[in-house]
Parts: structure tokens; sequence; C-alpha cells
């Protein structure tokens, strides 16, 4: 089977939808660097179509009906999305998930230090990075601080032009003669991955000097008391407050199109905010369908979907179980029927063919940027194990699906065999019996700083999602 490129198939309309899709993309992952600021895009976007939160209708005891568009967030970090079909919820839902946590360097609880005249924040990285491509580039502080009061500040630090940066510093070459011996993985240690934010001491008023308490420690450690000066000026929180924030950093800067024929887009976090803009996107867009239109879009699926925010959480049920009261349809068995008879499409990116590691692909059954969305049948590692591996029945079904409608894709295995391998939230969702199977964007450079699509693979996946949504039903 060949793979073609969709790129020499489209008309001007299309280019034209292209690229407005694309130019709406990039917008979104630049308000949407982090969980919690992807959930609030995601919730402005939402209800400006009309949708509107389910705890609100449950307060009220409204009942829904056909049409009606709801969303339940989850400590915002993690929601769902439904848009009542018109067949009675326990015939299934057509259920569009992705996840929208991404890896980075995450700030630890006690992480302010001054050392050699640098104040730093000590870092723990989360999910899967390549330790030595964090160095050295210029990085954003996104999160919150939660203060014992309970109120919130909000930190965004290094995205506008005339924001201050962050680094990781990196040994010169001209000493690195030992540290480039060592193996890739070692290269850069995790516990040097902390990040450079200050190095000017707190200026101390000479005049209050003696009468100043504190003054002896603080000019022993001047950096970190200027950095926390500036904290506390800044956002009204002290250095006790880091134990209670979520602080993630992020490579700084905007979603930009690459190449000189501008087809693709090299932005950070596009694991897995491709699949979660293009789902979302689709869901907004369809028309009415049969069936109650689904999607979830979650947290922690880089390091293994656990907690509350995570897919394994009870969060998605017990929303299914609201949603189905109000409709007027509880009960513990419609609840399950609904789940088993679902249909879903589990989105997440695929390893887009890397000419340059063309050894660690198996050309016929990789993914290759501008071939259309990918369909994995399953993912795992070692002879598939921890996949979802999806049944014959229901790909048949999607093709079908998918060609009615002219959705360009391909299907794909993540590289070769025996080579690596990872998993998504596909199995979770499987463990009610309904179909799954995993598609989603091809990706190159997955997993770093800066991750490349393919602008017309964007397209053909919320084109495909459209079709899912609006006709699948098994
Ligand atoms: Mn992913
Ligand atoms: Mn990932």
């Amino acid at each position: 089977m060949e793979k073609k490129n969709i790129w020499e198939t489209y008309n001007a309309r299309q280019l034209r939808e292209l690229e407005k899709l694309n130019k709406e993309y990039r917008d979104f992952l630049d308000n949407g660097k982090t969980e919690r600021e992807c959930i609030d895009t995601i919730v402005n976007t939402i209800e400006k179509e009309g949708y509107e939160e389910l705890e609100n209708l449950i307060k009220e005891g409204r009942k829904l009906k056909k049409g009606d568009k709801v969303y339940s967030v989850w400590m915002n970090k993690s929601i769902a999305m439904f848009r009542i079909g018109d067949r009675p919820l326990e015939e299934g839902m057509n259920i569009l998930g992705a996840h929208i946590d991404s890896p980075r360097l995450d700030v630890k609880q006690n992480p302010l230090y001054e050392d050699g005249g640098f104040a730093y924040l000590d870092t723990h990285y989360y999910g899967g990075v390549k330790k030595y491509q964090w160095v050295t580039i210029p990085l954003a502080l996104h999160g919150v601080i939660v203060k014992k009061d309970g109120t919130t500040v909000e930190v965004n630090i290094g995205e506008n032009e005339d924001d201050p940066v962050f680094f990781v510093s990196d040994l010169l070459i001209h000493l690195a003669g030992e540290q480039l011996e060592k193996k890739a993985s070692k290269v850069i240690e995790g516990e040097a991955l902390d990040l450079i934010v200050g190095s000017k001491p707190i200026v101390i008023d000479k005049k209050n000097k003696k009468e100043d308490a504190d003054a002896k420690d603080k000019v022993k450690e001047g950096v970190k008391a200027g950095v926390l000066e500036i904290l506390k000026n800044s956002y009204g929180v002290e250095e006790e407050d880091f134990i209670s924030a979520e602080l993630e950093i992020v490579p700084a800067g905007r979603a930009r199109e690459a190449g000189l024929d501008r087809s693709m887009i090299l932005a950070y976090g596009q694991d897995d905010r491709v699949c979660a803009f293009t789902s979302m996107r689709a869901m907004l867009d369809v028309n009415a369908s049969e069936r109650t239109a689904c999607c979830i879009l979650v947290d922690k699926e880089e390091i293994g979907s656990v907690g509350a925010t995570g897919m394994q959480s009870r969060f998605f049920e017990n929303a299914v179980a609201e949603l189905m009261n109000l409709c007027g349809e509880y009960d513990e068995l419609s609840l399950r029927r609904c789940l088993a008879h679902s249909c879903m499409l589990s989105s997440d990116v695929s390893a887009g063919y890397d000419p340059a590691y063309a050894s660690c692909f198996e050309k016929k059954n990789a993914s290759f940027l501008g071939s259309g969305m990918v369909f994995n049948k399953f993912t795992g590692s070692r002879g598939k194990s921890g996949s979802n591996d999806a049944n014959a029945e229901y790909l048949a079904h999607l093709r079908s699906v998918l060609d009615a409608k002219k959705v360009g894709y391909q299907t794909a295995e993540l590289g070769k065999v025996d080579v690596g391998g990872g998993g998504t939230i596909a199995y979770i969702l499987a463990l009610y019996g309904m179909n799954v199977v995993d598609s989603g964007v091809a990706v190159l450079n997955m997993h770093a700083p800066w991750e490349a699509t393919s602008k017309a693979d964007v397209y053909e996946a919320y084109r495909g999602y459209m079709a899912f949504v609006e006709g699948a039903a098994m």
C-alpha cells in the first residue's frame, strides 16, 4: 500500500480552511502551555459556543435534552465535553480523547537556593525528556502559587517580548572533554536541571542596616533575598508558599510556522495538544449527531494517567453518570451499557518517520508527516505488551466512516519492532469493553522542547474527528 502526500490533493478552498485552522491551532498552543492554561482556553472557547457547566445544571436540577451542550472540569486540569444526541445514551457515545499535559521541568516544593552568585529554582522533570535538550534555551515559568488563605496567584513569565526568560546552564565546550565521554542519558543529570533565576544581590539601605535584624543573612544570600523580594512585591508570596505551588518550566516563545513553504508547525507541547485542539474543534463544529458526542481532554498521561485528573480517575465515569441522570436515563446498568457501547478514538501523537534516524523505523508501517491522520491498531512494546490492540471489525467500520468523508489517513506502528515503544490512554477506556483505537497526528522530534507537525495532518485529524463523531456507531 502506497502512502499519499495529502498536500497534493487539496484545492484552494481546502488550503484556505487548512491555514485558518492551523492559525487557530497556533493560538491554542500559545495560550495553553500547561494543563491549567489549556483548560482555561478550552472553557473560554466552548462557553462562547453554548457549552454549559454540568455542575451548575446539577445544582439547578435542570433536565437535559437532545442538542444540549455541557462540560465538566475536574480540578482545573481535565475536562469532559458532551453534546447530547438523538439516541438514548445507553446505546453508547462517540468519544474523542486526548491529553493536555506535556513533558517539562517542574519546580520542587523547596526550590530556591543560592550558589556561586546565582539564585536557582531546583526542578524535577515531568514525563520522558532527553535532559540534554533542556539546557541553554530560553525557558518560561508558568503555573500557580496557592497561598494558605486559599488565594491563587497565577504566574506566567517569559512569553512576552519584554519579559525576562530563564535558563539551565551547560558546561562550555572547552572544558567538556570528560562530559562528552558520558552516555547521552548522563551528559546532563536530572539534578543539574536547575533553573537560573537571578544574579543580582539585594541592596540593603546602609542607614537601616543596624536596625534590620535579618540584614546579615540577607547579605550572605543576597541574590536569593533579591529574588524573594521580587516575588513578594510582584505576587505577594513568601518562600514558604512554594510548598503549595505548581510551577512548570516550559520553552519560552510562540508556536511558529516552519519551512520556506510554511508547511509545518514548530512548537512546544504538541504532544498531545495537537490532538486535544483538533478534537475540541471537531466537537464544536459537528452538526447534530445521532449518538451523543463526547470529548475528554485529560492530565497526567505522560506519567501513567495516574492521579485524580488522569484517565484512570473515576472523574469521567462520574460525569457520564451525572449526565445520564440529568437526561432521566441513569441507573447502574444503563451507565455500564452506555460505556460498553461507546466508540472511542484515543488520540495521541505518533512517531513521524525521520530520514535522519531511518534505522529506528520500519518504513511500510511508519507514519509520515503530510500523509494524514494516523491510526495505530496497537502501541506497546516488546510483543505489543501494554497495548490496546483494536479489533479488526472496528477498524473496518472506521475505514468506511473515514472514506465516506474522504479523510486522508495512514496506519503506523511506533517504530521498528523491539526498538522501543509507548502507551496512551486507550487501554483505560477499553476496560469498559468499548471499541477503542489509537489515532492522532505524526510528530517529528516528539518530547523535545520544540516538536514539529505538518499542517496537513492537523487538518486531516480535525476532519477525521468530525467524520467519526458524526458517523461512528457499532
Ligand atoms: Mn502523548
Ligand atoms: Mn508523550
